[in-house]
């Protein structure tokens, strides 16, 4: 059985995307059987990993929720060996809306993912900015998550609310979601604001978070407009050396 881990964080621009992406890269490089969910309307993870979200006639997460196609027939194999994605686009705002009046509205993404949890070693989801029905779809089908925290002011602003959402959750509908780490992100070491944040989140958050901080790295920013992972665009960036040594530390906890 697969692992699931939720990529999560109600604020934008923090790293999700970029983990999701990079992340599922570096296992899959690892030879790791990997797929990538993308649970935002933005479909960034899509796009990023190389997939043309205009395109006409695929099957997208959206078809899935609201029940009209099974997540098995809505993957599609990605440029990258070993790596999956199940895609969405801006149909997806509308899954928010219509899956509020139906019945387990919380657990559609659980079900879909079921079958698909016996093909793949780890199934990395990339949420949506907010803390919304699909962010609850994520965080009820995942067995873990990870927190990417920017490292700048505010970074921990928000973050109680995320933890609360964590534990509402695993008392209602997942007691078994655990936190897989909180992942430092965009990290300055020139910056002492950077390291005002790092002391700061060692402080309350010292035995969860990863040992990898992934640094501001131009590199990890120019990759997604190429359609492009960080280990195909350029492996010897310390942004990919960055998320192989997180994939490193993530490898040995996958079943
Ligand atoms: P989120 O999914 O949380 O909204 P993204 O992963 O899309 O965040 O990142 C927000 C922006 O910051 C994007 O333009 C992305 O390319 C850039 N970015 C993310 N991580 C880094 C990094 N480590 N170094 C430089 N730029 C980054
Ligand atoms: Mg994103």
């Amino acid at each position: 059985m697969g692992k699931v881990i939720a990529i999560a964080n109600q604020k934008g621009g923090v790293g999700k995307t970029t983990t999701a992406i990079n992340l599922s890269s570096s296992l899959a490089f690892a030879e790791a059987k990997v797929l990538l969910v993308d649970m935002d309307p933005q479909g960034n993870a899509s796009s990023g990993i190389g997939f043309d979200t205009s395109e006409k006639g695929y099957t997208s997460l959206y078809e899935v929720l609201i029940g009209d196609a099974e997540a098995e027939d809505a993957v599609i194999d990605t440029k990258v060996e070993n790596l999956s994605l199940l895609p969405s686009n801006i149909n997806l705002t509308a899954a928010e809306v219509e899956l509020v009046t139906t019945l387990s509205r919380e657990t559609r993404l659980k079900k879909s993912l079921e079958k698909l949890r016996e093909e793949y070693q780890v199934i990395i989801i990339d949420c949506p900015p907010s803390l919304g029905l699909l962010t609850v779809n994520a965080l009820t089908a995942a067995d873990s998550v990870l927190i990417p925290l920017q490292c700048e002011y505010y970074a921990m602003e928000g973050l109680g609310q995320l933890l609360n959402t964590i534990r509402l959750i695993r008392e209602s509908l997942n007691e078994n979601l655990s936190l897989e780490g909180i992942l430092l992100t965009m990290y300055d070491p020139r910056n002492n604001l950077s390291k005002e944040v790092l002391n700061q989140v060692e402080e309350y958050f010292s035995e969860s978070i990863f040992k990898t901080i992934v640094p501001r790295n131009v590199r990890l920013s120019e990759a997604p407009s190429y359609g492009m992972s960080i280990i195909e665009y350029d492996v010897k960036s310390r942004g990919a050396a960055s998320y192989i040594e997180l994939a490193k530390e993530i490898l040995p906890k996958l079943s």
